[in-house]
């Protein structure tokens, strides 16, 4: 059983990636369950080579130091070729209304000007991801269940007109965990695109960036914590936060600070040690470049290798070579 999950290398990895995402996958993943960081999907939009280069670089050092086994991980482009070749059968499997309806498209292309071709497509080489690797689950989402959908309708078409070649991908819903909200707006999750990052919190950052952070951290006008979700968005964040690093309810957290300033401060200090080690880890990664590239061409030969005899059978069947 293979599951298949990515991350994409948008911005430098937040809390919510390593609360939400990370921290699980390296505790939970299943000894043939991978983890790739998806630098083509974040070439869809403008982008600057040199920053996606080494973002993608760091977020598969943080990948490794957060205890996701290197033989589980793998960076996208390693596999451009196989995925660029692997795509374009996908593409000419697909219909253009399908590509046109997903909603993701629609939304992240609406009033753009420029939008590039690859962000219609781009659903399509995720498709190709999750074939060539022979993903049996993705964990997906809702925002994503769509395009694991339409992985889904080509395998079953490719394999029903050309031949049996992919496995059956199936959308899961990841497990319910923290949803990490912005600091400086707790109203809206925390993301590693976020432009402003004064309310999102970095895995790399130092403790003293952190700290100041958590002090800054939006609230409301009152005074005692509780957990309220509703009407203090804030103080439940840093609740929530709280809870995620130390495994007790948030309900019962807010009761131990006696005011916000103390509830701020201890989240802080809990955030900076569960991100303590991976920083550390991931400076070390990031230090020692040849054993990271090590990692990183094993990772790559290794998914080329799983998906190898796929890509052949599929461009055979599909009439080329
Ligand atoms: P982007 O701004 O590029 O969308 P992101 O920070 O939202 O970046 P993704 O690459 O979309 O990160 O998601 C990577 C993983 O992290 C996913 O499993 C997602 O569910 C999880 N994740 C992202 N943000 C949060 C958050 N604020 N709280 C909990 N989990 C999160
Ligand atoms: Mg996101």
């Amino acid at each position: 059983m293979i599951k298949l999950s990515g991350i994409t290398p948008s911005g430098h990895v937040q809390l919510g990636n390593h609360l939400g995402a990370l921290r699980r996958w390296a505790a939970e993943g299943g000894p043939d369950d991978l983890y790739f960081v998806s630098d083509l999907h974040a070439m869809t939009t403008t982008h600057n080579p040199a920053k996606l280069r080494s973002l993608a670089m760091e977020q598969l050092a943080v990948l490794v130091a957060t205890g996701i086994e290197p033989e589980r991980t793998f960076v996208q482009s390693d596999l451009a070729r196989d995925l660029g070749a692997l795509t374009w059968i996908l593409e000419c499997t697909c219909a253009y209304g399908e590509a046109a309806r997903m909603i993701q498209f629609k939304e992240k292309s609406k009033g753009q000007a420029g939008v590039r071709l690859s962000l219609l497509t781009y659903p399509v080489l995720m498709a190709a991801d999750i074939l060539l690797q022979g993903a049996d689950q993705v964990p997906v989402g809702e925002d994503q269940r769509q395009h694991v959908e339409l992985a889904r309708a080509l395998a079953k078409r490719f394999n029903g007109t050309y031949g049996e070649v992919f496995t059956m991908p199936e959308a899961v819903l990841p497990p319910a965990g923290a949803r990490v909200k912005d600091l400086a707006e707790p109203t809206r999750k925390m993301s590693k695109s976020t432009r402003d990052s004064a309310g999102v919190v970095f895995v790399l950052d130092e403790p003293d960036l952190i700290r100041r952070k958590f002090r800054r951290a939006v609230t409301d006008g009152g005074s005692t914590p509780a957990y309220e979700p509703e009407t203090r968005p804030g103080i439940a964040n840093l609740l929530d936060i709280l809870s995620a690093c130390t495994g007790d309810e948030p309900a019962a957290l807010a009761g131990r600070y006696p005011s916000y300033g103390a509830l701020k401060d201890a989240t802080a200090d809990a955030v900076i040690e569960e991100l303590r080690p991976v920083r550390e880890r991931t400076r070390a990664l990031l230090d020692d470049v040849t054993e990271l590239e090590r990692i990183r061409k094993a990772g790559a030969d290794r998914a080329a290798e799983r998906g190898a005899h796929r890509l052949s059978s599929a461009l055979r069947l599909f009439g080329a070579g």
